[in-house]
């Protein structure tokens, strides 16, 4: 396997080749999947200090008749390395603001705000602004309701780029959740000079809250930053009782956890907020 042979595969190991072969039978996968619309959105409960529900995070599920549901951890990484996310982003927002459209209309649901994730390749679109547009008005969902969370990576390269986009957007009526707060390394320099409305702790600084001292501190001072800016918070991945009391503590009054609920699809998201008796 060593000399130049007509099988240029020959070169790789069996292992590298497997890796290889695996990713381009997902990508393949993943193409078709985007054509026959294999994908769903589950809406994960998020609460404020009184346990009532005050909003959404939209999650997208590939369910394919193969591998049977594929987690997104998984495919948007290929989705933005191979510029699928683009298709793929706007079916997500699109769904998601009809989906929203419905729940305008009914009796405990039309006041819910709804968060959907935002990639950088999908905000760096020159069109993004319009996309947006176009999908608000053709849904007929309220622009108040909508949230886009970014990544503080998307706001490393070409920051003048988002922060206008950013801002004809905010212009629009929506609002801003910055996802995985503290999990970045940018500078917290450029923070004041976004329209932000949020911040989200990351699960990474949840899980251990009880036990690092670290990570309440960094919990903390999140906290401290978001009520010194005028921001609201939002702790993900809150499991236990005892988290979210610890959360409570610092002062973060929103939460979103599967103490709560798990991702939900639509109808199941619909009958655990009814349940609630909001
Ligand atoms: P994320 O935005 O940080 O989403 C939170 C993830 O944590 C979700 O995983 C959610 O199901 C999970 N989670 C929620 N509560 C808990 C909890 O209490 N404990 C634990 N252990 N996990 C919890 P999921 O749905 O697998 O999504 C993974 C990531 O995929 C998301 O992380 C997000 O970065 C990305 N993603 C999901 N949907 C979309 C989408 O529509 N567009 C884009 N661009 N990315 C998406
Ligand atoms: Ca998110
Ligand atoms: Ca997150
Ligand atoms: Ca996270």
């Amino acid at each position: 396997a060593k000399a130049a042979g007509r099988n240029t595969l020959q070169f790789f190991d069996p292992q590298m080749q497997a890796v290889v072969s695996a990713r381009a039978s997902l990508e393949t996968g993943l193409r078709e999947a985007i054509e026959q619309q294999q994908f769903q959105l589950h809406y994960q409960p998020q609460v404020n200090a009184e346990g009532r529900v005050v909003g959404a995070e939209a999650l997208v599920r590939w369910l394919d008749p193969r591998r049977g549901m594929v987690s997104p951890a998984e495919f948007i990484p290929l989705a933005e390395s191979s510029g699928l996310i683009l298709p793929l982003g706007r079916w997500v927002l699109e769904t998601a603001c009809a989906q929203l459209a419905r729940w305008r209309s009914m009796p405990g649901l039309s006041q819910l705000s709804l968060s959907v994730n935002v990639s950088a390749r999908q905000f760096g679109e020159v069109d993004f602004v319009e996309q947006v547009m176009t999908t608000l008005m053709r849904s007929g969902c309220r622009a108040q309701t909508l949230k886009l969370e970014m990544t503080e990576s998307m706001l490393a390269t070409n920051i003048e780029d988002v922060t206008a986009k950013m801002n004809a957007l905010k212009g629009l009526g929506l609002g801003f959740s910055l996802d995985d707060f503290g999990t970045g390394y940018s500078s917290l320099s450029y923070l004041k000079r976004l329209p932000l409305e949020q911040l989200k702790i990351d699960q990474g600084f949840v899980r251990d809250i009880l036990v690092d001292p670290n990570d309440a501190a960094i919990a903390k001072m999140v906290v401290a930053l978001a009520d010194s800016m005028g921001l609201t918070v939002i702790a993900e991945g809150v499991e236990t009782a005892a988290q979210r009391a610890a959360l409570a503590a610092l002062g973060c009054a929103h939460y979103q956890g599967y103490l709560f609920s798990r991702p939900l699809p639509a109808p199941e998201f619909e009958a655990w907020v009814a349940q609630q008796g909001v």
